[in-house]
């Protein structure tokens, strides 16, 4: 709802000097345009800017406060703008839809100034210009501050993201610092330290015939046949694709090899009891096994273990090699 904006002089110069956009503003040079300016009432929860509706007004809040959203009117409140701030500016400026939604706080009255009267404004007066300009900047710098809040969310998302959605498994971003933990306790207490790399065979293949989401759903089953296959103390995590490692601590290399072998017989359904059983979906897994050699040197150890993967895979795969 919009109204006739009935002041008198006194009462406008006092308005005025409250408002971000008149801070030093001569009531004189402006006070014809103020005259044909309207004032507009909104209700709490009212929407008065949107993306996608065109917009003719800068609006100055005279009293109660808007909220401003981006994205949808329920995302969370960006900024609240108090008495004297304005809206809408730059719409104006830019000649384009809102950028934002700008929703009543609660009931508000609010200064309607057209995008001519504003112009108009700018002309008559230096300090209402520079006053524009200075709305404008801190725009510009509180949208730089949100761009950059947001990129530090985003990085202290992904520092926290460390465990793998289909699997449930702690993903290779972990590893390093688990990993080198636990070799640095085993050297401490020498013993020895076994690392697994476990990889599905022709998963690709398996993905072709059987599809996507049945891929996916054996690759959360084998990862849970190995969670019940190796002790709590042993540390495992999701590689990546269709691989994962695993560090056996106070375990030498010939224990190692017949760990894993009892494993790749749980997934391939081979083991009598058939608890841990894949034997339903035609799924075999080859390993390698490498012991620590080098000391704390993690990188040596995942490439050991690396290639005594790749010498199970040329042996014909369902295979573990060391
Ligand atoms: P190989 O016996 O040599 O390992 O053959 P492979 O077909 O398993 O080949 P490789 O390990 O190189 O390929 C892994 C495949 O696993 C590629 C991709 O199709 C599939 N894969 C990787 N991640 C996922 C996933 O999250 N879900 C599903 N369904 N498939 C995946
Ligand atoms: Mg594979």
């Amino acid at each position: 709802m919009s109204q006739s904006l009935a002041i008198n002089s006194d009462y406008k110069r006092s308005l005025l000097a409250g408002l971000e956009l008149f801070q030093g503003v001569d009531a004189e040079d402006v006070q014809d345009l103020l005259q044909t300016c309207d004032r507009r009432d909104l209700a709490e929860g009212e929407l008065l800017l949107s993306p996608g509706a065109k917009n003719e007004h800068v609006f100055i809040v005279l009293s109660g406060s808007v909220n401003v959203h981006v994205g949808a009117p329920e995302t969370p409140i960006l900024a609240t703008m108090e008495v004297g701030a304005c809206v809408g500016e730059m719409s104006i400026i830019e000649d384009r839809d809102p950028s934002a939604f700008v929703v009543g706080a609660e009931p508000t009255h609010l200064l309607m100034i057209h995008q001519t009267v504003l112009w108009d404004m700018v002309n008559a007066s230096h300090a209402f210009a520079k006053n524009l300009l200075v709305v404008l900047s801190e725009r510009v710098r509180s949208h730089n501050q949100v761009i950059a809040d947001s990129y530090g969310e985003l990085r202290k998302f992904e520092r926290h993201a460390t465990t793998d959605a289909l699997t449930g498994l702690s993903n290779r971003h972990t590893m390093e610092e688990s990993f080198l933990r636990e070799i640095q306790r085993c050297e401490t207490d020498e013993e020895p330290i076994c690392l697994v790399m476990i990889d599905i065979d022709n998963f690709k293949t398996f993905n072709d015939q059987f599809g996507h989401i049945a891929g996916d759903r054996a690759l959360s089953a084998v990862a849970s046949v190995l969670k019940h296959q190796f002790r709590p103390r042993d540390l495992l995590v999701r590689y990546g694709g269709d691989e994962f490692a695993v560090l056996l601590p106070g375990v030498d290399e010939e224990l190692a090899l017949t760990i894993a072998d009892r494993v790749r017989k749980a997934v391939s359904g081979e083991t009598g009891d058939g608890s841990d059983s894949l034997i339903q979906i035609p799924i075999r897994i080859s390993m390698g096994v490498a012991e620590l050699e080098t000391s704390g040197d993690l990188s040596a150890l995942i490439r050991a273990a690396d290639a005594a993967l790749y010498r199970a895979k040329n042996a014909g795969r369902n295979v573990v090699s060391n």
